[in-house]
């Protein structure tokens, strides 16, 4: 049975959810959308996307911490799994998660087109971390890597100071919707489209990318502690100023990642003066530091660089040093075959994919210990991402939704 890809269809139906879900009441409002775990607009949206799983004949189900996936009931669970999160930043962006969601939604039409078994559509919960502080939260849960005491203690909302299973005890996600094991049960494979998030895409004129591996990160916060003293009466010399070693970390954290042969970002996104006020020195400086590389070394050596240049300036100034890792994760090569298949697939169908790293950190990372994952890309409008200038050309999400329809009906006819 081979019906045409509706593409036009696939692409106004993905527009016309990502732009209903990207504001009120589906956003908490402002500028952009805002959407944490287990708020008012979360559930709303939540129960939006039971709706539409239900007129094709699937049931919503929660995993044990709220991730979902919806698959038909009484028949055994779908041997591929699709989707990503609907959680956002705050004043995020309509397509960040929607689209690999919404994307498992067409996905499960299109094979109910065909009477042919559905894909199980999965939406982990929390991956940005906004709303607990803890990125790819559901996923990582979900493979054991936070325990239960970790959700019931010290992972709690940054909103009201309380703990994830709290939230989650409380929220209709956790008393209406049925319960299973796993949203991976039964998965033989696992496949996630995100928008790219970058420029790499756009530059290259690429419609479609396909990731080899996602880059690892280190979150780390550099705390240096000196002296808070008036600014006028302490001279040069009896000075323990750490504004001057937070400097001399910065630039030897970009210096040490521009030399890296594998491509390395290095980013200070926050810098905390203690005091901070003009006429005073500050007592205490924290800095954060977010590093990535599809090689592992490289994050070391920059980490490394960054540890060295405190110590030397700090060691100069009287000043103290110590760096603090928030989170890690390693690199993490996705599987080499189903990246292959899924490049041939749009091949064949006249899609020239780039083969391609991705930079940004997905659910897909976790997944792909335990699954053969894979993650599609489309290019978003300049890069912008994280914005509510964020967005994408519903006919690449079409086409990305076709290679991987394309690639599920010979997995059915295998
Ligand atoms: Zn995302």
């Amino acid at each position: 049975l081979s019906l045409p890809f509706p593409e036009a269809a696939v692409a106004e139906s993905i527009e016309s959810r990502i732009r209903v879900w990207s504001g009120p009441p589906y956003s908490a409002g402002g500028r952009g959308t805002t959407r944490y775990a287990f708020t008012e607009p979360y559930c709303r949206t939540v129960r939006d996307f039971g709706r539409a799983l239900e007129s094709l004949g699937l049931t919503l189900h929660a995993d044990p911490v709220g991730n979902l996936v919806g698959r038909p009931v009484g028949a055994s669970p779908p041997r591929v799994a699709v989707g990503s999160h609907l959680d956002s930043v705050r004043n995020g962006g309509p397509w960040d998660g929607v689209l690999g969601v919404v994307s498992g939604v067409e996905l499960a039409r299109l094979a109910h087109r065909r009477r042919s078994p559905p894909p199980g559509v999965v939406s982990w919960i929390e991956e940005e971390g906004s709303g607990f502080g803890q990125m790819l939260l559901g996923s990582r849960a979900a493979a054991g890597q936070l325990s239960t005491d970790d959700l019931a203690s010290s992972v709690r909302s940054l909103d009201d100071g309380r703990a994830f299973t709290r939230h989650w005890s409380e929220s209709f996600v956790s008393r209406e919707l049925p319960r299973v094991e796993s949203v991976l049960d039964g998965a033989e494979a696992w496949i996630e489209i995100h928008i790219e998030q970058g420029r790499v895409l756009e530059s290259a004129s690429a419609t479609l990318g396909v990731v080899r591996t996602i880059a690892g990160y280190v979150h780390a916060d550099l705390e240096l502690n000196g002296r808070a003293d008036h600014a006028g009466a302490t001279p040069m010399e009896l000075r323990s100023d750490p504004t001057p070693v937070a400097g001399s970390v910065i630039l030897a954290v970009e210096r040490c990642a521009r030399s890296m042969s594998v491509p390395t970002v290095a980013t200070v996104g926050e810098l905390v003066l203690d005091p901070g006020a003009p006429n005073v020195i500050p007592g205490r400086v924290v800095l954060s530091l977010d590093v990535r590389s599809r090689d592992d070394s490289s994050v070391d050596a920059v980490l490394d660089a960054a540890r060295v240049a405190a110590d030397h300036a700090a060691l100069a100034r009287g000043v103290t040093s110590h760096l603090r890792i928030r989170q890690r994760r390693r690199a993490t090569r996705l599987d080499i075959g189903l990246a292959d298949d899924l490049q041939r697939t749009a091949a064949a169908m006249g899609v020239e994919p780039l083969m391609m790293d991705c930079g940004a950190a997905h659910d897909t990372m976790v997944v792909a210990a335990a699954v053969p994952a894979a993650l599609l890309l489309i290019p978003c409008r300049d890069g912008v991402s994280h914005s509510p200038d964020e967005t994408a050309d519903p006919l690449d999400a079409a086409r990305a939704v076709s290679v991987v329809d394309s690639w599920l009906r010979r997995l059915t006819q295998s």
